[in-house]
């Protein structure tokens, strides 16, 4: 099957090519995209090239959220001196990912919907209550998460932007696969202005999940509904009580 390659300078634009090429498939970093060409062959007769689009780009903090860009690269997420004052966990989470070619030309929204259930993000984003604005309406994570999230998004529908919370302290902790990168386990702390905690954990091949805990509660007393949650094995349970007794130092 041939490609045609398309290079739209609008949202409008991409989004009116995805509806009128068929089949088609948007591209943002091609980091999963281009494997899979490799792989399987094209998906897709229409490539639709939304990395440039200025509307896929930005990153803002109000006074309660931070609003990254669905096109924002993992590279200019983690560098952001924005992100770096305002969540500094999210920061160092975007360069544990990967290797350098993946956070340079890797986004967010590629990394949500390539494997919403695998990525680092997607733990950030369910500690920190994570809203995702599309061109046709508003996702929690867990939408993304209960299916996989091509089956989620319809044809036509592009990410925006990602938004979260603020915590008032963060800490991401991940074992990474020693061979693809991708977090093995990961957890993701936050405490809230009122010293509540809230920790999401993610765990390879298992569903993400988390915990809150009302202020005062030794963080520790997460681990037993984590591992039950995401049936851990004893290695990956006394990696998670490493993880909580070092975030309970650090937060
Ligand atoms: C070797 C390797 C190691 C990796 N390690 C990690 C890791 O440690 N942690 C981690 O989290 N990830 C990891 N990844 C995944 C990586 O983060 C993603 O491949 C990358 O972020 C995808 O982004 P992209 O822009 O390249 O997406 P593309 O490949 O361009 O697109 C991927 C999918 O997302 C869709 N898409 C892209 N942008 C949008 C949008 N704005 N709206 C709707 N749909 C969109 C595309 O249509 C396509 O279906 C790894 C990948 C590889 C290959």
């Amino acid at each position: 099957m041939t490609s045609h390659f398309h290079r739209p300078a609008t949202l409008d634009g991409a989004v009116r090519l995805l509806q009128e090429r068929a089949p088609s498939l948007a591209i943002a970093g091609g980091q999963s995209v281009l494997p899979d060409l490799h792989r399987t062959g094209p998906a897709a007769t229409h490539l639709i090239a939304i990395d440039q689009i200025g509307a896929l780009h930005g990153i803002e903090a109000d006074d309660t959220h931070l609003h990254l860009g669905g096109a924002e690269t993992h590279h200019l997420i983690g560098h952001s001196d924005l992100v770096r004052a305002t969540l500094p966990a999210l920061a160092e989470l975007a360069l544990m990912i990967g290797d350098p070619q993946i956070r340079h030309r890797g986004t967010i929204a590629g990394a949500l919907v390539a494997k919403p259930q695998d990525t680092d993000y997607v733990a950030a984003l369910l500690a920190l209550d994570g809203h995702i604005r599309t061109t046709r309406r508003s996702l929690n994570i867990a939408d993304l998460t209960n299916v996989p999230a091509k089956a989620c998004l319809l044809p036509d529908e592009l990410i925006i932007s990602i938004s979260v919370r603020r915590p008032e302290a963060a800490l991401y902790q991940k074992h990474a696969h020693p061979a693809a990168g991708y977090a093995a386990l990961g957890l993701f702390c936050a405490r809230s202005p009122d010293q509540t905690h809230c920790l999401a954990l993610i765990a390879q091949g298992r569903s993400p999940c988390r915990v809150d805990l009302p202020a005062g509660q030794p963080l520790a007393e997460a681990g037993p509904d984590l591992v039950t949650h995401a049936g851990l094995t004893p290695f990956e349970a006394a990696l998670l009580a490493h993880f909580i007794g070092h975030a309970d130092t650090a937060l």
